[in-house]
């Protein structure tokens, strides 16, 4: 496959682009100053955590939604309004079931304002295009997820879009399918059998952004924001065994996993005090305890990150949340996509059940939403507080659905824990016995007064 030729005056560029949602004490920022620009010739793609805001993004570049500040300029042109250059392929497309495939490719044609006549062998051709000849006549019920995919895809291009925005395009298909239609995207792009100038690819799979982009931009969250960005220089078809491949996931999860801040850094400040409250990482403590398990076997007690995904079968998202969670307590710590057992680490990978759960127990106490939740519920009448409670605090701090996540988190690692009690007939938290009488639970006797008064409000 040639590679294309790129254009020196941006086709799309993103200006100090922000978004916030919510007003008020809810407000919260989805996306801070991002800048981005992106040429003719080029597919990029957009790389972070689940909730950085990478659909956001493509929502404001392609005009589906107004950012609170910052503005896009498409062929140095301030948009406004929808981009008609530009579209969309979201993770499931929404076919119209009543419809065959080939007249659901014409409802985009029509609405594009294809005369009538033309509008039939033009969606035949569409379909021919992602390889769904044969399929015209069928119902999206009878089409395997990847095949329903495809007429996805084809909608999309029966726009003739200059700019062609994926988002997650392939993370509902299973391996197979996904791998397949991921290769027949290559293939129409680089053959320049489609009119597509650029394609910009939000994806939270690493090597899945490696093997297709000729740029990978990496966002973080909290606030969501541009961190770095890499050109990938490797000639297609891309060999994902080989040692150049390899090197760039490696310094592209490097990039991802961040280094481990001072203490102080990385566990933030708790709700209602200022300063950002840093949000749980939603894992599983067997997940903590399996990637524990796994450094403290390998040599070192160190291992590449990238590695570790293949070594423990989970995507990239979910590994970085894993190794975010063990940094926050302190038993890991990462620098250059390396991960590095601490003291501590060691000591829990070897531990038994029980000491494990006290390590925990001792390491989640540091953390200052634990803090703040357990001064609250020693300063309470019989120790304990509704889950409502809770929830209404954390939602001053983190969207809705983020403080529903964080509350869920918090009483899921404080029952592992056994700092933590929670009944779920009466929706009640409650102190474990034997902590509340401790009373400096929460270390130190900190006072929580500002943060009570917030809750009020
Ligand atoms: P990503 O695609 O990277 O997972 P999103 O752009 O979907 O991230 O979301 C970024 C953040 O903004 C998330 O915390 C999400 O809950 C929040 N968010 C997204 N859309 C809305 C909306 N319409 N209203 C309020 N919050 C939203
Ligand atoms: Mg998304």
């Amino acid at each position: 496959m040639e590679t294309r030729e790129t254009s020196k005056e941006p086709l799309l560029e993103v200006k100090h682009v922000t978004q916030a949602y919510g007003r008020g004490d809810r407000r919260f920022v989805a996306v801070k100053d991002a800048n981005i620009s992106i040429h003719e010739g080029e597919f990029v793609a957009l790389l972070g955590p689940s909730g950085c805001g990478k659909s956001t993004l493509l929502r404001i570049i392609t005009g589906l939604q107004q950012a609170t500040a910052g503005q896009i300029l498409y062929r140095g042109e301030r948009l406004r309004g929808v981009n008609p250059h530009a579209t969309i392929v979201f993770q499931t497309f929404a076919l119209f079931p009543w419809l065959t495939v080939q007249e659901n490719v014409e409802v985009a044609l029509q609405a594009r304002g294809v005369p009538a006549k033309l509008r039939a062998p033009r969606a035949v051709e569409l379909l021919d295009t992602v390889g769904l000849d044969g399929f015209e006549s069928a119902y999206p019920r009878e089409l395997s997820g990847g095949m329903r995919q495809k007429v996805g895809f084809a909608r999309a291009l029966a726009v003739e879009p200059e700019l062609l925005c994926l988002d997650e395009p392939f993370s509902a298909l299973d391996v197979l399918s996904a791998e397949a239609l991921r290769g027949e995207l290559l293939e129409l792009w680089s053959s320049g059998k489609i009119p597509t100038r650029a394609i910009l690819m939000v994806s939270h799979n690493i090597e899945e952004a490696v093997f297709m982009a000729d740029r990978v931009i990496v966002m973080d969250k909290g606030p969501g924001r541009v961190t770095a960005e890499m050109p990938i220089l490797l000639q297609h078809p891309r060999d994902r065994k080989s040692y150049e491949f390899l090197g760039i996931v490696d310094r592209i999860y490097g990039l991802l996993a961040g280094e481990t801040q001072p203490e102080k850094v990385e566990v933030g400040t708790a709700p209602g005090e200022p300063g950002l409250t840093h949000p749980l990482p939603t894992i599983a403590i067997n997940d903590l305890a399996g990637l524990l398990e796994r450094l403290d076997e390998a040599p070192g007690n160190r291992a590449d990150i990238f590695r570790l995904a293949g070594d423990l079968g989970v995507d990239s998202d979910h590994l970085l949340r894993v190794t975010e969670a063990a940094e926050l307590l302190g038993l890991v710590a990462v620098a250059a996509g390396d991960i590095t057992l601490t003291p501590l680490g060691q000591t829990f990978a070897d531990a038994s059940i029980l000491a494990r759960k006290e390590i925990f127990a001792t390491r989640i106490r540091r953390l200052p939403i634990f803090r703040w939740a357990i001064d609250l519920l020693v300063a309470s009448e019989d120790h304990q507080l509704r889950w409502d409670f809770f929830l209404r605090i954390l939602e001053l701090e983190f969207p809705v659905d983020e403080a529903e996540r964080q509350l869920d988190t918090m009483v899921n690692w404080g029952r592992y824990a056994e700092v933590l009690a929670y009944d779920d007939d009466t929706e009640v938290v409650r102190l474990e016995a034997g902590l509340a009488g401790a009373g400096g639970a929460a270390g130190a006797g900190r006072n929580s007064e500002g943060k009570g008064a917030k809750g009020e409000a």
